[in-house]
């Protein structure tokens, strides 16, 4: 229930990240109208009255995560059902996709929804999968999360089940989803244009969803998982590289944000830091589905270079899981393995990705992202009471080391506390489970996308 005030007191540390990225011992943060008011020693804070306070003495605080690239319509029902040799899912994940109802899309919305708000989740940006977001409104009301949406389009073939529209129509439907969505719920829902990537769009429709996010002030996303071959079509079909055609038609710069970024040159990630775009990286996915990461992994350069990345889950069929801690913790053990050298991605950049740069790569970080006075309150509380936080010298290590989002307590969104004591209120899980198992045996009654449940013998 929204509280009018509320005081987290004797915190055991509170990860700020703010400009000096203070870490604070025994702090206090207080929280009135949904933003931050004051933060310190609790010695400090100890005028400060609130509705409701909440014991921080085991706690590590710290700002809400951001995940940048999360399809959360269809794979709910059926994760897992992919067999780990399948070399290429997207022509079925495009294909469950398109068969989702309205119904069945607001269940797997909302138990997404639940998985990301308990590992910590304050904000996430689903590009363009949610076929049905009127439906889906409720759910994310009651989740009370922040959610970038819009309508996934295209104009040209591919070889998925992609929604494809001529040019003037995409552009129009794009036009009217912004109108509609961009600030619904106090500001908590932004709306983006998002074509799918440069490789299924003309570049008149790309240039003029870049216009429409202009005059909406609002941003651009698009895949950006290049690779050998389509590297090599670009370079034959437009005399660039992918990054280098995107800077060459005006669609890059702040509020564009490319997804994945695999595969990109020097060049490349300079044309990025140069223009401000920012960048969604998925490196459970990454790993998962053996993209390369030693080979085709950019993201310490692109951090050297100032890039703002944020972290991503991609989707649940995808890295599976949902949760931005273990999404942290790949990130930054990824690029030691795959470079052999200690120094690349240190649990701090992690951090920073997940929740300030996060936050920046989303063009949110003006608000949110970190704890300091002034902010909009999103915070989130981990329980150190549990072993995997034993013993506990440097909690950014111990987060991002040992720690996943189960330890997560208490999350806070708007200064509403929407998960309380690890319990959400606003859905009924066990029946929830039921219903979104039993979409799942829909799901692939009806299209007939089914792979044997097991290698080995079951039943
Ligand atoms: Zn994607």
């Amino acid at each position: 229930m929204a509280q009018e005030s509320l005081k987290i007191d004797h915190i055991l540390y509170l990860l700020t990240l703010d400009q000096e990225r203070r870490i604070i011992q025994d702090a206090a943060v207080l929280v009135e109208n949904g933003r931050i008011r004051r933060v310190g020693k609790a010695a400090e804070l100890a005028d400060a009255r609130a509705d409701r306070v909440i014991d921080g003495r085991s706690m590590v605080v710290t700002p809400g995560f951001f995940n940048g690239h999360m399809h959360i319509s269809y794979a709910h029902p059926v994760r897992g059902i992919f067999p780990d040799e399948q070399a290429s899912p997207l022509v079925h994940v495009f294909n469950l996709q398109s068969a989702m109802t309205e119904d069945e899309e607001y269940h797997a919305t909302l138990l997404g929804l639940i998985e990301l708000v308990k590992s910590g989740t304050v904000c996430f940006l689903d590009p363009g999968s949610t076929k049905f977001p009127d439906a889906c409104l409720q759910a994310y009301q009651d989740a009370g999360i922040r959610v970038i949406l819009g309508e996934c389009v295209t104009d040209e073939e591919s070889p998925w089940a992609l929604p494809r529209f001529p040019p003037a129509e995409a552009v129009a439907r794009t036009e009217s989803f912004i109108s509609k969505w961009n600030g619904k719920l106090d500001g908590r829902i932004r709306a983006w244009a998002m074509p799918f990537s440069y490789e299924t769009c003309s570049t008149g429709l790309l240039q003029a969803l870049k216009r429409v996010a202009d005059e909406h002030r609002t941003g651009l996303t698009l895949h950006h998982n290049t690779g050998q071959k389509a590297r090599q079509d670009s370079v034959v079909r437009y005399g660039h590289t992918p990054t280098a055609y995107l800077q060459s038609i005006g669609v890059i710069g702040p509020g564009v944000l490319l997804a994945h970024c695999l595969g990109i040159d020097e060049g490349e990630v300079d044309c990025i830091a140069r223009t401000g775009t920012t960048v969604a990286m998925c490196p459970v996915t990454a790993a998962k589905s053996g993209r390369g990461v030693p080979e085709h992994g950019r993201m310490p350069e692109l951090l050297a270079r100032g890039v703002k990345i944020a972290l991503g889950c991609d989707s649940p069929n995808n890295s599976n899981h949902l949760d931005i801690v273990r999404a942290m913790n790949m990130a930054a053990i990824q690029y030691k393995d795959a470079r052999q050298d200690l120094r690349q991605v240190p649990a701090e950049a992690a951090l920073e990705m997940a929740t300030l740069h996060g936050a920046q790569a989303m063009s949110l970080g003006d608000e949110l992202g970190s704890i300091e006075a002034g902010k909009k309150a999103d915070l989130v509380c981990f329980d150190t009471q549990r072993p995997e936080w034993q013993a506990l010298w440097n909690p950014v290590n111990n987060l991002v080391y040992n720690a996943d989002g189960r330890s997560v307590h208490t999350v806070v969104i708007d200064g509403r506390v929407v998960v309380d004591g690890y319990r959400q209120t606003f859905a009924d899980e066990p029946r929830l489970f039921g219903k979104v198992q039993e979409i799942g045996e829909r799901l692939q009654a009806r299209t007939g996308i089914t792979f044997p449940r097991s290698k080995w013998p079951m039943g």
